[in-house]
C-alpha cells in the first residue's frame, strides 16, 4: 500500500554552500546515494566564494528528507525557494493545453470568448502548465533572487 512517503514530489530549493564545501560532490550524491532527480535552475559564486544554487528536486518524500538532511550535515544551507507563476499575456496563443491539467482551474477556458483566462489568485504554483505550454507563456518566478 502506498504511504505518503512513497509519493513522488517536486520541490524547488535554494542552497548556499560555504567556501569549504565547494570541492565536494554533494549535489551528485543526491542522485547517486539518495536516488533523487535534480536539475539546476541557477548557480552562482559570490565574491566571498560562497556558492548559491537554485535546484528543482524530484523523488519520493523519504529520499527527499534524507537527501536534505545530508546536505545540512555537510554545512549547506537549504531553504525552500518560493515560486509563483506568471503568464506572458501577449505570448499565450489560447491553445487550451494547460487547462486540462491545471489542478486548481486557475487556467480555464472562457466559453464565451474562447480565450484561456489565468487567475493568479487561484494558482498554487505547481508548475504543471510550464511543462506543456507550447510557446512557454507560463513562467516560473523564484524568490531568493533565484530567477
Ligand atoms: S502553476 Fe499549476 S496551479 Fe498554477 S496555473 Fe499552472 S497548472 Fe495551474
Ligand atoms: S498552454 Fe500556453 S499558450 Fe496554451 S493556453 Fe495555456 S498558457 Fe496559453
Amino acid at each position: 500500500m502506498e504511504t505518503p512517503h512513497d509519493k513522488k514530489l517536486r520541490k524547488v530549493v535554494y542552497l548556499t554552500f560555504p567556501p569549504e564545501s565547494s570541492n565536494k560532490p554533494v549535489v551528485c550524491d543526491l542522485a547517486r546515494v539518495y536516488g533523487l532527480g535534480f536539475s539546476i535552475l541557477k548557480a552562482q559564486i559570490t565574491p566571498r566564494h560562497e556558492g548559491q544554487m537554485t535546484m528543482e528536486i524530484t523523488g519520493d518524500a523519504a529520499s527527499y528528507d534524507a537527501g536534505m538532511a545530508y546536505l545540512k550535515e555537510q554545512g549547506i544551507g537549504v531553504a525552500p525557494a518560493a515560486q509563483r507563476i506568471s503568464r506572458d499575456e501577449a505570448g499565450c496563443i489560447h491553445c487550451g493545453m494547460c487547462t486540462a491539467l491545471c489542478p486548481t482551474r486557475a487556467l480555464a477556458l472562457n466559453i464565451g470568448t474562447r480565450l484561456v483566462e489565468f487567475d493568479d489568485e487561484a494558482c498554487s504554483a505547481c508548475g504543471m502548465c510550464t511543462k506543456v505550454c507550447p510557446v512557454a507563456a507560463m513562467e516560473i518566478l523564484l524568490e531568493n533572487g533565484a530567477m
